[in-house]
């Protein structure tokens, strides 16, 4: 059976990314992927256009997956958000911690201070939402069952070479366990460029008690310029190997061997048995698509 897969998209900025994003949404619509995610500027900056990319993707059939940040808002304000989004109809979230606001002048009096912690609020705000019912049982007169509900499903950050603030200690299994304890269902990873990193953080996770399906998070380096802000983005660093081929290409080539790498990582991760795959799609599903195809993995929409 072939690798399954998901991807993530920005909401856009301006009218270019909003057409870019909108050929996104038609092209995974029209394919079978576990789900589209779609990422959260920090403070709630981009809450109404990631709702408007989830809606579309709600529409199309799709059961997109909602990233959140907690930090820089005060509790009572992430939890209006989360409300907003179980109304609209969103039940995958991610839940992230989010960056510390550069200006302690905007740090809130109140706020949740970790990934751990967004993954309980969110559990209970969706609790809180949908008052208690019962359902008779036919037949039997006074006895009736509490109303099961499709509950949320809570996915999470890892990161297998380290989050950048883990420090000497490396104390992102833990953190991952916290996640866990909380109520996360799933982890998805940071990008990374050895399918090793990933190989050996999973070992350690499951040795440490993590049993949560860990999804790697995948790139697909286009170009010098996409693998340079990924790896800075993520803290990583830069495969040489690659970052000279790719400099030295035509943009049409630097595709082909974007391509070529992550069709590769893939591969060597479908081996290592990974659940699924999550490709960072910055918005061009194209790439994707190739990558999927190349791999016999892609599956049209029912
Ligand atoms: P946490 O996991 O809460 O903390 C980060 C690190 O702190 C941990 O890895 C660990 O080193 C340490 N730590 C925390 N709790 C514990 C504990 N209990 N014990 C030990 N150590 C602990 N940012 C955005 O703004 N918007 C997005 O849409 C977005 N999407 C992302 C998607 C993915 C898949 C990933 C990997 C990152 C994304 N980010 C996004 C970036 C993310 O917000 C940053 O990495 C942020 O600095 C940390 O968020 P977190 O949820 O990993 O935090």
């Amino acid at each position: 059976m072939s690798i399954r897969y998901s991807f993530e998209l920005f909401p856009p900025r301006d009218e270019a990314s909003a057409a870019r994003v909108q050929a996104a949404v038609d092209a995974f619509v029209g394919l079978a992927p576990e789900f589209v995610s779609v990422t959260f500027g920090a403070g709630g900056s981009s809450t109404h256009h990631s709702l408007a990319v989830l809606q579309r993707l709600l529409d199309g059939g799709q059961s997109p997956m909602a990233h959140l940040t907690c930090v820089g808002l005060e509790v009572h304000e992430t939890a209006r958000l989360v409300r907003q989004f179980l109304d609209a109809g969103i039940t995958k979230f991610l839940a992230l911690r989010g960056d510390e606001p550069k200006d302690p002048a905007h740090r809130p009096r109140t706020t949740l201070s970790s990934a751990a912690e967004l993954v309980q609020l969110i559990e209970r705000v969706e609790k809180e939402r949908v008052p208690y019912a019962e359902v008779p049982l036919p037949g039997l007169r006074s006895v009736a069952l509490a109303e099961r509900r499709a509950a949320v499903e809570i996915a999470v950050a890892a990161f297998p070479n380290g989050h950048p603030g883990s420090g000497i200690h490396r104390s992102d299994v833990d953190a991952l366990l916290a996640k866990q304890a909380a109520g996360a269902t799933m982890a998805i990873t940071q990008l990374f460029f050895d399918p090793y990193d990933y190989v050996r953080f999973v070992e350690l996770a499951r040795t440490k008690g993590v049993t949560i399906p860990i999804v790697p998070g995948i790139v697909i380096p286009t170009s010098l310029r996409r693998l340079v802000r990924s790896a800075e983005l993520a803290g990583e660093g830069l495969p040489q190997v690659l970052a000279d081929r790719l400099e030295q290409a035509s943009p049409a080539d630097a595709v082909r061997i974007g391509v070529d790498a992550a069709v590769a990582q893939i591969a060597a991760l479908e081996e290592a048995e990974a659940p699924s795959v999550h490709l960072y799609t910055f918005n061009d599903h194209r790439p994707a698509v190739e990558v999927l195809t190349r791999l016999g993995a892609l599956t049209p929409a029912a």
